[in-house]
């Protein structure tokens, strides 16, 4: 099977990984949440307490880290650390630590890897921009801030995760902020993505759309 690769970037909480979960079921694409092997090294640095400015302890935090995905469960080292990644406490050292350029050269060519010769869904921040330019559909998934903080909210309930509106809400645009304003490929839209906007939309409208993209695209 040849390569096709669909991008989805956008900002926290706007619906990529709902979205690609299940755009991946319909077509049979690999589905690979790139945030969530940038969350996995955001709690390797909290949990050894890593210096963000020590180079060195960057470089070894990298080379001590091993990162496997199966099945969608996510394991650092050996150990399944699905649940872990997703607790405000990693959200609030994820941006800061995904703003370092070594750990980007890592998990963009881990990224690649995982990608090559398959038919692959990414979600992400620079999946169109940097790790696949060439990609086959672009999406550029946007929310408003407030109705994304009340998604996050919604999860971390379900999840029995403590959070309250506010916290969220200013966490979110702390990340949006840091996500976009960072050197090292920030958030932004690929000249040739297609941008939707999901708070005015539901799931499936927004499945519909990019669906039709993929659609023309494969010829289908
Ligand atoms: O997608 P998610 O919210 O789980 O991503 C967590 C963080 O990882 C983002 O806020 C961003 O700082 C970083 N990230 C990134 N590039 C990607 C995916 C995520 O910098 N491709």
């Amino acid at each position: 099977m040849e390569e096709f690769i669909v991008t989805i970037d956008g900002p926290a909480g706007s619906g990529k990984s709902t979205i690609a979960k299940i755009i991946a079921k319909k077509y049979k694409f690999t589905y690979l949440d790139t945030g969530a092997m940038y969350r996995m090294i955001a709690l390797y640095a909290l949990e050894n307490n890593i210096d963000l400015e020590d180079k060195i302890a960057i470089k070894n935090m990298l080379d001590n880290t091993k990162l496997d995905i199966v099945e969608n469960k996510f394991f650092l080292n050996g150990k399944d650390v699905s649940e872990e990644i997703r607790t405000p406490k990693v959200s609030a050292v994820v941006s800061p630590v995904a703003a370092i350029k070594e750990v980007r050269v890592k998990l963009v060519d881990l990224q690649r890897e995982i990608s090559k010769g398959k038919k692959t869904i990414l979600d992400g921040r620079d999946i169109g921009t940097v790790v696949f330019p060439n990609a086959d559909v672009k999406i550029y998934l946007v929310a408003s801030p407030e109705e994304r903080a009340n998604r996050r909210l919604k999860e971390y309930k379900e999840k029995g995760v403590e959070a309250d509106y506010e916290s969220v809400l200013a966490s979110i645009k702390e990340r949006d902020f840091i996500d976009s304003t960072r050197e090292e490929s920030p958030l932004m839209k690929a000249e040739d993505a297609h941008e939707i906007d999901s708070s005015i939309m539901s799931i499936e409208e927004v499945v519909e759309e990019i669906s039709k993209y993929i659609d023309k695209k494969i010829g289908a």
